[in-house]
């Protein structure tokens, strides 16, 4: 337990005889009124006080924080009154144990109206004075290390109130290491199992990570030195919690993340310039990630924090995040506002310190006409949280994203069925796209419809991680899907045409063989890369002919493809049947035109003319050859392009000539070139075949005036 001795062994550097004196007299009355009392854990109840005013003076907060630390809860808790501590302690500290004891008395609930009256009361009561703030988080660090004993629906309410309220507050002042120490305190009563898990998992690879945290370390170093810089050089693990969100926000293992470890590098010199010569260094010794640099000192954070970020790849080719930083920087970064009350007393203090103090508690002060507890509730978190936006659900929880989510974000967020199956939104009990950006106090409903599935297209305006890798699964899984069915398609064909049955040889060992050949372990694989075009049918089925049958050498490539008619509506084939089939928009091929197709990754066969540059230095193992196969006539889109002399009426005669011969223009455009008196029309036609396009061709060629008819390529 702490004793009064060690309280102001702490504080006796900074501060004078008669303050210290102050402590002592503050300690003697709050033993003296906490008397008999216990804490949950069988302890004086006074271990309490005397922890938090220890912490603050670990902190080296001024005098009457100290004093108000032992006495927060005395006028709560005791039979002290708000006089006696006025008569004894003064004005001033008298004004921090009030402010104290409001807070006290609020507790967070959960309805929207209730909880942000709640917030409003005690962001009121704290940023009256930010020491109220600090003492509050310090109360609320030895509460969180003692919260065993307390019962366990308490622990995990307790819990939620730290990481909702208290840790962001710390982010907020830039107390780095209170946030960090609240967020674990409350992951491992949030998420016991998880907690447990990671914490040993990490445990066992420590003397690994030590190893490679002091290589990189001396690396730096050695180069910070070389160049005549003055500094040290840490590297740390990341703490749990941020692990932890990091792993579920991705959806990835602990293997996965890469920064579990932060470098810092922290310069003795204040000058600026000497970070940026610093980075210079780095980037030289090692490559950096494009996108990953950030300049907090350009423009700092909001809580204050300035320092360079940059991720580079590292001497074993991992990704390695570093931070660089002045000492003061560092000093702020770690202590944030805390570092202020420091420097007031005796040495020098910046004035932009001051600044800094009136810009946060611009920021925590509440606009009193926000009467709406949703406005208020936005509005407060907006302070908190400067780069997100705050909705709500139709049930009125608020929910938060980064600037610019949309409904596809929202939709995730609740459930990845809901995401799945999302197909719009209402903002406002307005319908909205889902491209719509999420505006702070908006409340969303999304529409969903069963069977409904998520497009490529989303990947635009999905923003959060967790939408954006469901999404990614969504399309992989899918495209594995159709990429096993066309797989199945061209296998069962080309077994088919050497009179071998599919479903046999699937069932023989020789197939086992393969899977190991190919590094694969099942059917579905097999499908799989069959049908993404990385192992061509014919290659697989020349496996099973009997030997006489197997090609000595590989044939041409031409010869080497199979014969294949295509489905799509309007067009028969035999054998293979509700493939993915469609027509390059490249070429746009008709009947009659020679053709080839190409297997395209998860999105089946894109059918090209045989004369398509496309389809040129593409993967040859991926191309099969096509056949028309008309089931029911239809018209196919071509381009066609007229050169003629600009002259009145020529237009419209070929637009009769088209018509005559029953073919629908759909698209005409026509560009006059002044300067050689031409003009360049060009036509989209609906033809049935080749033939008949070649009869518009021939027929327009006739025509006076006319310089060229060519079928033309996008
Ligand atoms: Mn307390």
């Amino acid at each position: 337990m702490l004793r009064i001795t060690d309280i102001l062994d702490k504080t006796q550097s900074y501060l004078v005889p008669e303050e210290q004196v102050m402590i002592e007299k503050a300690y003697v009355f709050s033993a003296s009124v906490h008397q008999g009392q216990l804490r949950l854990s069988g302890e004086p109840y006074l271990t309490h006080p005397m922890e938090v005013a220890g912490i603050l003076a670990d902190m080296k907060l001024d005098a009457a924080t100290i004093v108000t630390g032992l006495l927060h809860d005395t006028v709560e808790d005791t039979l002290a009154s708000p006089e006696q501590i006025k008569e004894i302690f003064g004005d001033e500290v008298e004004f921090l144990v009030e402010g104290l004891t409001k807070i006290s008395k609020i507790t967070i609930g959960s309805r929207v109206e209730q909880q942000a009256e709640n917030f409003r009361k005690m962001i009121l009561a704290m940023s009256a004075d930010i020491r109220i703030l600090m003492i509050r988080l310090a109360d609320r660090i030895h509460n969180m290390r003692t919260l065993q004993f307390q019962p366990p629906e308490k622990r995990k309410y307790i819990a939620e109130e730290t990481l909702e309220l208290y840790a962001p507050l710390a982010n907020r002042l830039g107390i780095n290491w209170m946030r960090v120490e609240l967020e674990d305190l409350a992951f491992c009563y949030l998420h016991e199992e998880a907690y447990k898990a990671l914490v040993d998992r990490i445990a066992r690879k420590e003397e690994e990570r030590e190893k490679y945290t002091g290589e990189v370390k001396e690396i730096i170093q050695r180069e910070i030195d070389r160049f005549g810089m003055k500094g040290i050089v840490e590297g740390r693990a990341k703490h749990f919690y941020s692990i932890y969100r990091k792993m579920s926000e991705q959806q990835i293992d602990l293997d996965e993340v890469y920064d579990l470890i932060a470098f810092r590098i922290i310069l003795d010199s204040e000058k600026e310039i000497e970070c940026y010569e610093a980075l210079s260094v780095v980037h030289a010794l090692w490559k950096p990630v494009p996108g990953r640099f950030k300049d907090y000192i350009a423009i700092p954070k909001v809580n204050n924090y300035r320092a360079l970020h940059t991720t580079v790849i590292g001497p074993y080719g991992e990704r390695v995040e570093i931070q660089i930083r002045s000492r003061l920087m560092h000093e702020w970064a770690e202590e944030g506002i805390a570092a202020h009350w420091r420097y007031k007393e005796g040495r020098a203090y910046k004035r932009d310190d001051d600044e800094q103090i009136k810009r946060l508690r611009e920021l925590l002060e509440v606009q009193q006409e926000l009467k709406n507890p949703r406005e208020f509730m936005s509005h407060l978190k907006m302070a908190l949280f400067p780069d997100e936006v705050y909705v709500f659900t139709p049930r009125g929880d608020v929910k938060s994203f980064p600037k610019g989510a949309t409904p596809i974000d929202f939709a995730y967020s609740i459930h990845t069925d809901v995401g799945d199956k999302c197909i719009g939104a209402k903002v406002n009990r307005n319908i909205v796209p889902l491209k719509y950006e999420l505006q702070n106090g908006d409340t969303v409903e999304i529409i969903t419809q069963s069977g409904h599935h998520p497009s490529k297209d989303w990947l635009k305006y999905a923003v959060t991680t967790r939408a954006r890798a469901r999404i990614r699964s969504w399309i992989k899984t899918e495209e594995r899907r159709k990429s096993i069915d066309l797989g199945r398609d061209l296998l069962e064909k080309e077994f088919r045409k050497q009179n071998l049955k599919f479903s046999q040889i699937i069932k023989s060992d020789e197939i086992k063989e393969l899977f190991a050949e190919y590094s694969i372990s099942s059917l579905d694989d097999l499908l799989a890369i069959v049908g993404y075009g990385r192992v061509s049918p014919k290659r697989v089925v020349n496996r099973f002919l009997p030997e006489e049958m197997k090609p000595e050498e590989p044939l041409p490539e031409k010869q080497k493809k199979k014969k294949l008619s295509i489905s799509t509506p309007g067009i028969s084939l035999t054998g293979v049947e509700d493939v993915m089939v469609r027509f390059a928009h490249c070429c746009n091929p008709i009947p009659g035109d020679e053709i080839q197709g190409y297997i395209s990754r998860g999105r089946g066969i894109a059918v090209h003319t045989m004369s398509c540059p496309n389809i040129e230095g593409l993967d040859p193992e991926r191309v099969v050859d096509v056949q028309w196969n008309i089931r029911e006539k239809q018209t196919y889109p071509v381009n066609m392009r007229v050169v003629c002399k600009d002259k009145k009426g020529l237009l419209a005669e070929i637009s009769t000539i088209i018509s005559s011969l029953d073919i629908n223009i759909s698209h005409a455009e026509v560009e006059t070139r002044p300067a050689d008196m031409q003009a360049i029309c060009d036509f989209i036609l609906d033809v049935y075949d080749l033939d008949q396009f070649n009869q518009v061709l021939h027929a327009i060629k006739k025509l006076k005036n006319v310089i060229s008819v060519d079928r033309v390529r996008k």
